[in-house]
Protein backbone atom coordinates (compact mmCIF):
# COMPACT_ATOMS: atom_id res chain seq x y z
CA UNK A 1 0.00 0.00 0.00
CA UNK A 2 0.74 3.63 -1.02
CA UNK A 3 1.73 5.86 1.88
CA UNK A 4 -0.45 9.02 1.84
CA UNK A 5 3.07 10.61 2.08
CA UNK A 6 6.85 10.76 0.97
CA UNK A 7 8.43 8.71 3.65
CA UNK A 8 11.67 10.80 2.97
CA UNK A 9 9.79 13.19 5.06
CA UNK A 10 10.41 11.28 7.96
CA UNK A 11 13.65 11.59 8.23
CA UNK A 12 15.14 14.33 11.00
CA UNK A 13 15.47 17.97 9.53
CA UNK A 14 19.04 17.78 9.16
CA UNK A 15 18.77 14.79 7.38
CA UNK A 16 15.94 15.88 4.94
CA UNK A 17 18.13 18.73 3.35
CA UNK A 18 20.80 17.00 2.72
CA UNK A 19 22.54 16.83 -0.67
CA UNK A 20 24.68 13.60 -1.19
CA UNK A 21 28.39 14.40 -1.47
CA UNK A 22 29.76 14.06 -5.41
CA UNK A 23 32.39 11.24 -5.77
CA UNK A 24 34.79 11.10 -9.42
CA UNK A 25 33.44 8.77 -11.57
CA UNK A 26 34.73 5.44 -11.63
CA UNK A 27 36.78 4.48 -14.43
CA UNK A 28 34.49 1.41 -15.03
CA UNK A 29 31.97 3.57 -15.37
CA UNK A 30 33.14 6.06 -18.13
CA UNK A 31 34.66 3.01 -19.84
CA UNK A 32 31.56 0.86 -20.05
CA UNK A 33 29.51 4.41 -20.59
CA UNK A 34 31.42 6.00 -23.32
CA UNK A 35 32.63 2.87 -24.89
CA UNK A 36 36.32 3.83 -24.03
CA UNK A 37 39.29 1.53 -22.86
CA UNK A 38 42.77 3.01 -21.27
CA UNK A 39 40.96 5.95 -19.50
CA UNK A 40 42.64 7.58 -16.31
CA UNK A 41 41.34 9.19 -13.57
CA UNK A 42 42.53 12.21 -12.02
CA UNK A 43 39.64 13.36 -10.19
CA UNK A 44 39.75 12.37 -6.77
CA UNK A 45 43.36 13.14 -5.67
CA UNK A 46 44.47 9.27 -5.36
CA UNK A 47 48.19 8.29 -5.33
CA UNK A 48 49.00 7.30 -9.43
CA UNK A 49 51.52 5.05 -8.13
CA UNK A 50 49.19 3.00 -5.74
CA UNK A 51 50.08 1.60 -2.42
CA UNK A 52 53.55 0.68 -0.66
CA UNK A 53 54.12 -3.06 -1.84
CA UNK A 54 54.11 -3.69 1.85
CA UNK A 55 50.58 -2.69 2.46
CA UNK A 56 49.71 -5.04 -0.86
CA UNK A 57 51.32 -8.28 0.98
CA UNK A 58 50.22 -7.44 4.41
CA UNK A 59 46.57 -7.48 3.07
CA UNK A 60 47.25 -10.50 1.38
CA UNK A 61 49.00 -12.02 4.28
CA UNK A 62 45.59 -11.46 6.38
CA UNK A 63 42.94 -12.76 3.89
CA UNK A 64 42.80 -16.29 5.37
CA UNK A 65 41.69 -14.38 8.97
CA UNK A 66 38.37 -12.65 7.45
CA UNK A 67 35.95 -14.50 9.50
CA UNK A 68 37.17 -12.44 12.36
CA UNK A 69 36.17 -9.35 13.65
CA UNK A 70 39.32 -6.54 13.49
CA UNK A 71 40.70 -5.74 16.69
CA UNK A 72 38.36 -2.24 17.73
CA UNK A 73 40.91 -0.75 19.45
CA UNK A 74 42.98 -0.92 16.90
CA UNK A 75 46.01 -1.09 19.22
CA UNK A 76 48.96 -1.64 16.49
CA UNK A 77 48.51 0.94 14.32
CA UNK A 78 47.74 3.75 16.90
CA UNK A 79 50.85 2.24 18.47
CA UNK A 80 52.70 2.66 15.34
CA UNK A 81 51.54 5.95 14.86
CA UNK A 82 52.14 7.43 18.11
CA UNK A 83 55.33 6.49 17.39
CA UNK A 84 56.07 7.89 14.15
CA UNK A 85 54.17 10.76 15.06
CA UNK A 86 55.44 11.24 18.80
CA UNK A 87 52.14 11.59 20.59
CA UNK A 88 50.31 8.74 22.72
CA UNK A 89 48.87 6.13 21.61
CA UNK A 90 45.57 7.88 23.98
CA UNK A 91 45.76 10.67 21.70
CA UNK A 92 44.80 9.13 18.42
CA UNK A 93 41.45 7.67 17.44
CA UNK A 94 40.97 5.98 13.87
CA UNK A 95 38.12 6.20 11.64
CA UNK A 96 36.88 4.64 8.59
CA UNK A 97 38.67 7.40 6.53
CA UNK A 98 39.22 11.28 8.13
CA UNK A 99 35.66 11.32 6.88
CA UNK A 100 34.61 9.08 9.88
CA UNK A 101 36.85 11.77 11.98
CA UNK A 102 35.35 14.43 10.87
CA UNK A 103 31.71 13.53 11.19
CA UNK A 104 32.49 12.25 14.29
CA UNK A 105 33.23 15.56 15.09
CA UNK A 106 29.73 17.43 14.18
CA UNK A 107 27.69 14.70 15.89
CA UNK A 108 29.91 14.95 19.16
CA UNK A 109 30.33 18.72 19.32
CA UNK A 110 27.36 20.07 17.61
CA UNK A 111 23.05 19.76 18.40
CA UNK A 112 20.37 21.23 16.15
CA UNK A 113 20.61 24.65 15.84
CA UNK A 114 24.31 25.35 17.19
CA UNK A 115 26.85 26.91 14.57
CA UNK A 116 29.77 25.45 12.84
CA UNK A 117 32.26 27.46 11.13
CA UNK A 118 34.13 27.07 8.14
CA UNK A 119 35.84 28.48 4.65
CA UNK A 120 33.67 29.09 1.26
CA UNK A 121 35.01 26.81 -1.16
CA UNK A 122 36.11 24.51 2.34
CA UNK A 123 36.18 20.69 1.61
CA UNK A 124 32.29 19.16 1.08
CA UNK A 125 31.95 17.28 3.88
CA UNK A 126 32.36 20.11 6.41
CA UNK A 127 28.45 21.72 4.63
CA UNK A 128 27.56 18.19 4.82
CA UNK A 129 28.30 17.08 7.90
CA UNK A 130 27.15 19.96 9.64
CA UNK A 131 23.72 19.74 7.77
CA UNK A 132 23.38 16.16 9.04
CA UNK A 133 23.63 16.87 12.47
CA UNK A 134 21.06 19.91 11.74
CA UNK A 135 23.73 22.19 13.07
CA UNK A 136 23.90 25.82 11.33
CA UNK A 137 26.91 26.70 8.94
CA UNK A 138 28.51 30.04 9.14
CA UNK A 139 30.71 30.39 6.15
CA UNK A 140 33.38 32.80 5.94
CA UNK A 141 34.53 34.16 1.97
CA UNK A 142 37.65 33.14 0.82
CA UNK A 143 40.98 35.46 -0.10
CA UNK A 144 42.48 35.12 -3.15
CA UNK A 145 40.61 31.63 -3.12
CA UNK A 146 41.88 30.33 -0.08
CA UNK A 147 40.80 30.38 3.86
CA UNK A 148 40.98 34.23 4.71
CA UNK A 149 41.70 33.30 8.65
CA UNK A 150 41.82 37.00 9.69
CA UNK A 151 37.52 36.92 8.67
CA UNK A 152 36.80 34.13 10.50
CA UNK A 153 38.94 35.25 13.24
CA UNK A 154 36.22 37.91 13.18
CA UNK A 155 33.58 35.55 12.71
CA UNK A 156 34.34 33.81 16.05
CA UNK A 157 31.62 34.04 19.18
CA UNK A 158 31.01 32.29 22.53
CA UNK A 159 28.18 29.87 21.33
CA UNK A 160 30.27 28.33 17.66
CA UNK A 161 30.62 24.86 18.40
CA UNK A 162 33.19 23.16 15.83
CA UNK A 163 35.51 25.02 13.20
CA UNK A 164 36.57 23.16 10.53
CA UNK A 165 39.90 24.28 8.70
CA UNK A 166 41.72 22.29 5.71
CA UNK A 167 45.57 23.08 4.89
CA UNK A 168 45.71 22.90 2.30
CA UNK A 169 42.36 22.80 1.20
CA UNK A 170 40.46 20.69 -0.80
CA UNK A 171 39.36 22.10 -3.87
CA UNK A 172 41.66 24.76 -3.96
CA UNK A 173 44.79 23.71 -2.66
CA UNK A 174 45.42 26.39 -0.79
CA UNK A 175 47.24 26.69 2.40
CA UNK A 176 47.93 29.06 5.33
CA UNK A 177 51.40 29.69 7.62
CA UNK A 178 51.97 28.84 10.87
CA UNK A 179 51.48 32.50 11.98
CA UNK A 180 48.48 33.58 10.64
CA UNK A 181 47.37 29.79 12.39
CA UNK A 182 48.54 30.37 15.71
CA UNK A 183 47.09 33.92 15.66
CA UNK A 184 43.64 32.23 14.48
CA UNK A 185 44.38 29.66 17.55
CA UNK A 186 44.87 31.96 19.95
CA UNK A 187 41.58 34.02 19.71
CA UNK A 188 39.51 30.83 19.43
CA UNK A 189 37.19 30.60 22.79
CA UNK A 190 38.30 27.80 24.92
CA UNK A 191 34.80 26.22 24.42
CA UNK A 192 35.22 26.10 20.50
CA UNK A 193 36.55 23.16 19.06
CA UNK A 194 39.17 23.75 16.15
CA UNK A 195 39.29 20.73 13.35
CA UNK A 196 42.44 20.87 11.37
CA UNK A 197 42.43 18.72 8.55
CA UNK A 198 45.88 18.02 7.18
CA UNK A 199 44.28 15.17 4.81
CA UNK A 200 47.13 16.55 2.37
CA UNK A 201 50.13 16.99 4.94
CA UNK A 202 52.87 14.84 3.51
CA UNK A 203 52.63 16.64 0.28
CA UNK A 204 53.46 20.44 1.53
CA UNK A 205 56.84 21.58 0.87
CA UNK A 206 56.46 24.97 1.27
CA UNK A 207 58.42 26.79 4.30
CA UNK A 208 56.17 28.35 6.74
CA UNK A 209 53.82 25.32 6.58
CA UNK A 210 52.82 24.59 9.99
CA UNK A 211 52.52 21.24 11.71
CA UNK A 212 48.85 21.19 13.39
CA UNK A 213 50.71 18.47 15.87
CA UNK A 214 52.72 20.75 17.35
CA UNK A 215 50.32 22.95 18.47
CA UNK A 216 48.60 20.12 20.81
CA UNK A 217 50.15 21.09 23.92
CA UNK A 218 48.80 24.55 23.85
CA UNK A 219 45.37 24.17 22.37
CA UNK A 220 43.34 21.03 24.37
CA UNK A 221 40.42 22.44 21.84
CA UNK A 222 41.81 21.24 18.57
CA UNK A 223 41.69 18.15 16.51
CA UNK A 224 44.18 17.29 13.84
CA UNK A 225 42.71 14.84 10.94
CA UNK A 226 45.01 12.72 8.29
CA UNK A 227 44.82 10.15 6.38
CA UNK A 228 46.34 6.96 4.31
CA UNK A 229 43.87 7.81 1.47
CA UNK A 230 46.25 10.35 -0.37
CA UNK A 231 50.53 9.86 0.00
CA UNK A 232 49.42 6.18 1.25
CA UNK A 233 47.64 5.09 -1.80
CA UNK A 234 44.88 3.04 0.51
CA UNK A 235 41.70 5.38 -0.27
CA UNK A 236 40.11 1.84 -0.91
CA UNK A 237 40.45 0.63 2.28
CA UNK A 238 39.18 3.43 4.36
CA UNK A 239 41.59 4.59 7.14
CA UNK A 240 42.20 7.57 8.80
CA UNK A 241 42.82 9.00 11.92
CA UNK A 242 42.33 11.97 14.54
CA UNK A 243 45.20 13.37 16.69
CA UNK A 244 43.94 15.58 19.81
CA UNK A 245 44.03 15.45 23.84
CA UNK A 246 43.46 12.44 25.21
CA UNK A 247 39.93 13.45 26.89
CA UNK A 248 38.78 14.35 23.26
CA UNK A 249 40.06 10.94 22.11
CA UNK A 250 37.92 9.47 24.59
CA UNK A 251 34.59 11.34 23.86
CA UNK A 252 35.88 10.13 19.85
CA UNK A 253 36.40 6.40 20.73
CA UNK A 254 33.16 6.25 22.98
CA UNK A 255 30.99 7.93 19.92
CA UNK A 256 32.62 5.68 16.98
CA UNK A 257 31.48 2.22 15.97
CA UNK A 258 33.34 -0.40 17.44
CA UNK A 259 34.82 -1.96 14.71
CA UNK A 260 34.81 1.19 12.33
CA UNK A 261 38.60 0.51 10.88
CA UNK A 262 38.54 -2.78 9.09
CA UNK A 263 40.95 -5.16 9.51
CA UNK A 264 42.81 -4.75 6.10
CA UNK A 265 42.91 -1.32 6.85
CA UNK A 266 44.46 -1.35 9.71
CA UNK A 267 47.61 -3.96 8.63
CA UNK A 268 47.54 -2.34 5.34
CA UNK A 269 48.26 1.28 7.50
CA UNK A 270 51.03 -0.37 9.35
CA UNK A 271 52.44 -1.38 6.49
CA UNK A 272 52.55 1.45 4.98
CA UNK A 273 54.35 3.50 7.80
CA UNK A 274 57.14 1.70 7.35
CA UNK A 275 58.07 2.08 3.67
CA UNK A 276 59.76 5.23 3.67
CA UNK A 277 61.19 4.73 0.18
CA UNK A 278 57.86 4.53 -1.25
CA UNK A 279 56.64 7.35 0.47
CA UNK A 280 59.47 10.05 -1.01
CA UNK A 281 58.77 8.52 -4.49
CA UNK A 282 55.54 9.54 -4.34
CA UNK A 283 56.34 12.79 -3.09
CA UNK A 284 58.65 13.01 -6.00
CA UNK A 285 56.21 11.74 -8.05
CA UNK A 286 53.80 14.85 -7.16
CA UNK A 287 56.04 17.74 -7.04
CA UNK A 288 57.74 16.87 -10.60
CA UNK A 289 53.67 15.87 -11.80
CA UNK A 290 53.29 19.38 -10.13
CA UNK A 291 55.56 20.68 -12.16
CA UNK A 292 54.47 19.20 -15.28
CA UNK A 293 50.57 20.56 -14.93
CA UNK A 294 51.88 24.49 -14.33
CA UNK A 295 54.47 24.71 -17.11
CA UNK A 296 51.30 22.97 -19.51
CA UNK A 297 48.48 24.65 -17.82
CA UNK A 298 50.62 28.37 -18.34
CA UNK A 299 51.18 27.14 -22.34
CA UNK A 300 47.59 27.00 -22.99
CA UNK A 301 47.47 30.17 -21.42
CA UNK A 302 45.52 29.30 -18.35
CA UNK A 303 45.36 30.43 -15.23
CA UNK A 304 45.17 27.91 -12.04
CA UNK A 305 45.29 28.03 -8.11
CA UNK A 306 48.63 27.86 -6.62
CA UNK A 307 48.36 24.38 -4.61
CA UNK A 308 50.44 22.79 -1.75
CA UNK A 309 48.87 19.20 -2.50
CA UNK A 310 48.42 17.06 -4.80
CA UNK A 311 46.06 18.15 -7.35
CA UNK A 312 45.25 21.84 -9.02
CA UNK A 313 41.96 24.02 -9.39
CA UNK A 314 42.86 25.17 -13.12
CA UNK A 315 40.43 28.46 -14.17
CA UNK A 316 38.24 28.05 -18.05
CA UNK A 317 37.04 30.48 -20.04
CA UNK A 318 34.11 28.43 -20.61
CA UNK A 319 32.02 26.06 -17.93
CA UNK A 320 33.83 23.96 -16.53
CA UNK A 321 31.12 21.61 -17.25
CA UNK A 322 31.34 21.54 -20.61
CA UNK A 323 35.44 20.95 -20.81
CA UNK A 324 34.83 17.94 -18.13
CA UNK A 325 32.40 16.22 -20.22
CA UNK A 326 34.65 17.17 -23.42
CA UNK A 327 37.88 15.50 -21.32
CA UNK A 328 35.79 12.12 -20.37
CA UNK A 329 35.35 11.90 -24.36
CA UNK A 330 38.96 11.93 -24.62
CA UNK A 331 39.33 9.64 -21.29
CA UNK A 332 40.33 11.53 -18.91
CA UNK A 333 38.13 11.96 -15.92
CA UNK A 334 38.99 15.29 -14.02
CA UNK A 335 36.78 16.80 -11.31
CA UNK A 336 34.03 19.74 -12.60
CA UNK A 337 34.04 22.02 -9.29
CA UNK A 338 30.34 23.48 -10.02
CA UNK A 339 29.03 21.88 -6.53
CA UNK A 340 31.80 24.29 -5.46
CA UNK A 341 30.12 27.26 -6.83
CA UNK A 342 33.40 27.35 -8.65
CA UNK A 343 31.50 26.77 -12.16
CA UNK A 344 34.48 27.62 -14.08
CA UNK A 345 37.26 25.82 -12.32
CA UNK A 346 38.02 22.03 -13.06
CA UNK A 347 40.11 20.18 -10.50
CA UNK A 348 43.06 17.66 -11.99
CA UNK A 349 44.79 15.46 -9.80
CA UNK A 350 48.37 15.16 -10.24
CA UNK A 351 49.09 11.52 -12.06
CA UNK A 352 52.64 10.31 -13.68
CA UNK A 353 54.38 11.84 -16.29
CA UNK A 354 52.33 10.27 -19.00
CA UNK A 355 48.99 10.55 -17.46
CA UNK A 356 50.04 14.44 -16.60
CA UNK A 357 50.94 14.39 -20.74
CA UNK A 358 47.50 12.90 -21.60
CA UNK A 359 45.31 15.34 -19.99
CA UNK A 360 47.33 18.55 -21.06
CA UNK A 361 47.18 17.00 -24.45
CA UNK A 362 43.58 16.43 -24.28
CA UNK A 363 42.78 19.80 -22.58
CA UNK A 364 44.28 21.53 -25.31
CA UNK A 365 42.41 20.14 -28.08
CA UNK A 366 39.30 20.97 -26.24
CA UNK A 367 39.98 24.51 -25.69
CA UNK A 368 41.89 24.99 -29.41
C1 LIG B 1 40.33 13.43 0.80
C2 LIG B 1 40.07 14.37 1.93
C3 LIG B 1 39.71 13.94 3.20
C4 LIG B 1 39.42 12.58 3.68
O1 LIG B 1 39.53 11.51 3.00
P1 LIG B 1 39.39 10.08 3.70
O2 LIG B 1 39.55 9.19 2.54
O3 LIG B 1 38.05 10.01 4.33
O4 LIG B 1 40.48 10.00 4.71
C5 LIG B 1 39.55 14.86 4.20
N1 LIG B 1 39.73 16.15 3.98
C6 LIG B 1 40.06 16.62 2.78
C7 LIG B 1 40.25 18.07 2.61
C8 LIG B 1 40.22 15.75 1.71
O5 LIG B 1 40.50 16.23 0.50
Amino acid sequence: MKPAFDVRELAVPGIRGLQPYQPGKPLEELEREYGIRNAIKLASNENPLGPSPLALAAVQNALGDLARYPDGSGILLKNALAQKLGVLPAQITLGNGSNDILELAARIFVAPGEKVLFSEYGFAIYPIATQAVGGTAVIVPVRDWGHDLAAMRRALSPDLKLIFLANPNNPTGTWFNEQVLEEFLAAVPAQTIVLLDEAYFEYVTEPGYPDGLTLLPKYPNLVVTRTFSKIYGLAGLRVGYGISSPEIADLFNRTRQPFNVNSLAQLAAIAALQDTAHFYRSREVNSDGMRQLMEGCARLGLVFIPSAANFISVGLDRPGAQVYEALLREGVIVRPLASYSMPRHVRVTIGVPEENRRFLAALGKILK
